[in-house]
């Protein structure tokens, strides 16, 4: 089943994954039926299944508070939040492109486990609150179940591992250490990999000891591994490591910008020819769309369903953002104004275009922000 939008938050479309329906029931059931009764038995059959509800209901608004931050980091760093999808453990925030500093990354990855526990210490300490009322015997034990939940949530996304957010973290760090992303990313791939076998170790090791603990640790271990099988170390270099093209000036002043070949595609072209250009600048996220050396919109290279036989002759104007405002910028018009619309629009990036209204060039957030610093 695909999965369904159910509501948008900040302008965010928020979606649930089709086997999300079972598991929220299956939460409130498990909730309303074993948890509150063996906490506070003696009351009526109702009054568990409304709090079992209410604390479901609590229980996924904690997982999309979660996503929402690393959302709206992510927003703060120019990247646009396609969505949020939510599954059992966790949701996904799909993004526009990948964050371009390590710094971003860091932030972007850091937020979702900060809300989680931040938000299960607010709720342990509402719980230390409601210990003593007898007037709603429900509510500590709610309290109790979504703080713990809520740092089991955020501690365990901190593990220095691919996909959880402490492996973006990791990466953030080492790219940040060395200053380059590829080697970054197949360290952390390669660690991972350690984890997940370490924890398949753990596994076997407290079998006879500790056997919840050891069925856990396996149930992970074999989890990691088997998406870290997925992943291809090779494929890492198709992220991007500095999205300005190689023979740009960075300390150079604007103009100098606009006398650089930037990137650029017809509305016309076969989104198959788009392959080519990847290949031959496989840093570059994306490009503008030009006719004439006017803007049609802009064009995000990495979200390209590519190598589909169906998509393969669909124009490149099927997949771009239609021109709007924020994707553009007067060449005379002051700096910030360029890094603001390309932090607005999404891309991280912005078409320049002349007096007549013409496409000069195309510049990048990271070359605005370098040129600022250095000035
Ligand atoms: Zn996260």
């Amino acid at each position: 089943m695909k999965p369904r939008q159910i509501f948008q938050i900040f302008g965010i479309p928020v979606r649930v994954d089709g086997s999300w329906v079972l598991i929220f029931f299956t939460y409130i059931w498990i909730i309303s039926t074993v948890y509150l009764p063996g906490f506070t038995p003696g009351l009526s059959r109702w009054l568990y299944f409304v709090f079992g509800t209410l604390t479901t209901i609590l229980f996924f608004t904690s997982i999309l508070l979660h996503e929402l931050a690393h959302s709206l980091v992510a927003r703060r760093e120019g990247i646009r939040i396609h969505h949020i999808t939510l599954y059992l453990f966790g949701g996904i925030a799909r993004l526009n492109r990948e964050p371009s500093t390590p710094k971003g990354e860091f932030l972007i990855a850091v937020a979702g486990p900060a809300a989680s526990l931040g938000l299960g210490g607010c709720f342990l300490l509402v719980e230390l609150g409601t210990a003593s009322s007898h007037t709603v015997p429900l509510l500590q034990p709610i309290f109790h179940h979504l703080g713990w939940i809520n740092i089991i949530l955020g501690g365990f996304n901190l593990f220095p591992a691919f996909p959880l957010d402490g492996g973006r973290i990791l990466r953030a760090f080492l790219w940040f250490r060395t200053g380059h992303h590829t080697n970054a990313t197949n360290v952390t791939l390669t660690l991972s990999k350690w984890v997940g076998w370490g924890s398949l170790g753990c596994g076997v090791a407290t079998w006879t000891s500790a056997p919840q603990f050891a069925l856990s640790s396996l149930f992970f271990g074999v989890l990691l591994l088997s998406f870290l099988a997925t992943v291809k170390p090779t494929e890492s270099t198709a992220l991007p490591l500095t999205p300005a093209p190689p023979e740009s000036h960075l300390a150079a002043p604007p103009a100098k910008w606009f006398a650089t070949t930037f990137v650029s595609l017809e509305p016309e072209t076969p989104v198959s020819e788009v392959e080519v250009l990847r290949k031959q600048f496989p840093t570059c996220q994306s490009c503008p769309v030009i006719h004439n050396q006017r803007l049609y919109g802009l064009l995000n290279l990495k979200a390209l369903p590519l190598n589909g036989s169906t998509t393969g002759t669909t124009p490149v104007r099927e997949f771009m953002e239609p021109v709007q405002e924020s994707f553009f910028v007067d060449s005379r018009s002051p700096l910030h104004q360029w890094e603001a619309a390309a932090l607005r629009n999404g891309f991280g990036a912005i078409a320049v275009l002349d007096a007549d209204g013409l496409v000069v060039g195309f510049v990048n957030l990271e070359q605005i922000r370098l040129y600022l610093t250095e000035k």
